[in-house]
């Protein structure tokens, strides 16, 4: 028999090694592995849970209709294949190849090593079929690579397998995690069909103001494709998402805004399959104990409590949503790697555990920039500048919502009269920011944005 490893790639659509698989013709059998390994990596969380649990479902339903089962075994991959190889005998395993954390890198490793010992064949594809390496046009040969004909897969070809149900128990061995089972409606929720619907609301009606919505915290949450919880869940391929946009853009929806779009597209993908690996989650401990003090403000970073409010209202939306526009992920990083900096590790675990897209590959290209290193983003200005930025900190601060736009972006100039008229007591209602987080504004540079 064979085994179809689903991992990121949480789709039927465009999946070069399910085609295999049903093209090999063997018997078939379809499994989803939640890893302990993965569980307890430091970026993991119960919303990315939550998020793989409803593509699952989705999943199944689908491959109900054509009389089809996914086996979702809580264990890891390797213990789970050892058990059906000793029972059954794998020939092949099919699966895409994951990459980007160290754990997932070691684990890849050991499975390699144990079917090369078995004569198991594994067959990892890649997304795209030639190494980057070899590749000097990059962008040429992306969009030959998007242009690739879609393969969708004919189920009824695929022929179960069937095992004991007594056997499948015992391949289970860690505890159900409930929590993943409990809707939350603040968050996108997982699946090829809501990936769809995001997408195609995207570019029939979404994309309106797609261009304005970029590096707009407020209108991004509407405008931007959001569709990068689906990518990095691989609930649509890069290559779907592409041609129904060139689709889109042939019938006259949009141009400006989808070619814009189609860059970031590029982007992803050029970073991805150019980025180095293995990544790990560590919550390094700072190695001298931190005060008391400093413990408590990186606290406040963590909990969007910090006093100043662009840094809070974007912490805040991210721990309720899963979702932040690309600046304001690096106004939270800036603030961490300057401001707390014996936090560093704990503080990345906090970002990546709470974006519902974490991708490793992606994130840690962005937390490594040289540019972190040195350059203090500036919470007023950058509160200032941004377009929108206004109706943002309302929503996300509603105790501040009284407060005229001069002292929304520094609440600190209230003065006690101004506190009273507001009803915002400064250390009270809304904590006093740190003074060394809002470092002085040239007075040229003083221009609201509201
Ligand atoms: C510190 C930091 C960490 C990040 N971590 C992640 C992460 O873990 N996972 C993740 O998917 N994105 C990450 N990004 C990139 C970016 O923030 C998100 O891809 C984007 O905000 C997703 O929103 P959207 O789908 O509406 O994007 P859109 O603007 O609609 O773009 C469409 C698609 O293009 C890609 N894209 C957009 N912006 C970027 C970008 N700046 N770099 C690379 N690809 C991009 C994404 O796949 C996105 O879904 C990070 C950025 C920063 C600065």
């Amino acid at each position: 028999m064979n085994i179809l490893w689903f991992q990121r790639d949480l789709r039927l659509v465009d999946h070069a090694p399910l085609q295999a698989a049903i093209d090999a013709e063997q018997p078939l059998m379809l499994v989803y592995c939640y890893e302990p390994l993965v569980l307890n990596e430091g970026h993991f969380n119960s919303r990315h849970g939550r998020f793989i649990m409803e593509s699952l479902q989705n999943l199944t339903r689908t491959l109900k209709e054509s009389g089809l089962v996914l086996h979702v075994f809580r264990n890891d991959f390797l213990a789970v294949l050892r058990k059906i190889h000793r029972r059954y005998g794998v020939d092949t395993i099919f699966s895409y190849r994951e990459k980007g954390l160290r754990a997932i890198e070691q684990r890849n490793q050991e499975i390699e090593a144990f079917c090369q010992e078995q004569e198991i064949q594994w067959q990892a594809s890649e997304p795209l079929e030639i190494l980057p390496e070899r590749v000097t046009d990059w962008k040429r040969f992306w969009r030959k690579e998007m242009q690739k004909t879609i393969h969708y897969p004919e189920l009824s070809r695929i022929k179960p397998v069937s095992l004991s149900i007594g056997f499948i128990d015992q391949l289970s061995v860690i505890d159900s995690p409930d929590q993943f089972y409990i809707p939350d409606f603040h968050f996108q929720r997982g699946g090829p069909d809501q990936a769809q619907e995001w997408l195609t609301s995207f570019l029939k009606i979404r994309a309106v103001q797609y261009l304005e919505a970029d590096n707009n915290p407020y209108l991004s949450r509407y405008n931007a494709s959001r569709l990068s919880p689906y990518i990095a869940w691989g609930n649509v391929s890069v290559r779907q998402i592409y041609q129904s946009c060139q689709q889109a853009i042939k019938e006259g929806f949009y141009p400006k805004a989808l070619k814009d779009f189609l860059d970031h597209l590029y982007r992803h993908d050029y970073i991805l399959f150019t980025t180095h690996q293995g990544y790990a989650c560590d919550q390094d401990r700072p190695d001298a104990a931190p005060d008391e003090e400093r413990q408590q403000l990186f606290e406040r970073w963590k909990r969007g409590n910090s006093g100043v409010p662009l840094v809070d209202a974007a912490m805040r939306c991210l721990l309720e949503t899963g979702y932040l526009i690309p600046r304001l992920r690096q106004l939270l990083l800036s603030v961490l790697k300057q401001r707390l900096p014996e936090f560093e590790s704990e503080g990345l675990c906090w970002l990546a555990q709470h974006s519902l897209d974490f991708e490793p590959r992606l994130f840690y290209y962005y937390v490594s920039q040289p540019i972190h290193q040195r350059k203090f983003l500036n919470p007023v200005l950058e509160s200032q500048r941004m377009p929108a930025c206004i109706h943002f900190l309302r929503i996300w601060l509603p105790e501040l919502v009284n407060l005229p736009p001069r002292f929304l972006h520094e609440p600190w100039r209230l003065k006690k009269a101004d506190q009273k008229r507001y009803s915002v007591w400064l250390g009270s209602s809304y904590p006093i920011a740190p003074k060394a987080w809002i470092p002085r504004i040239r007075k040229q540079q003083k221009k609201l944005v509201v």
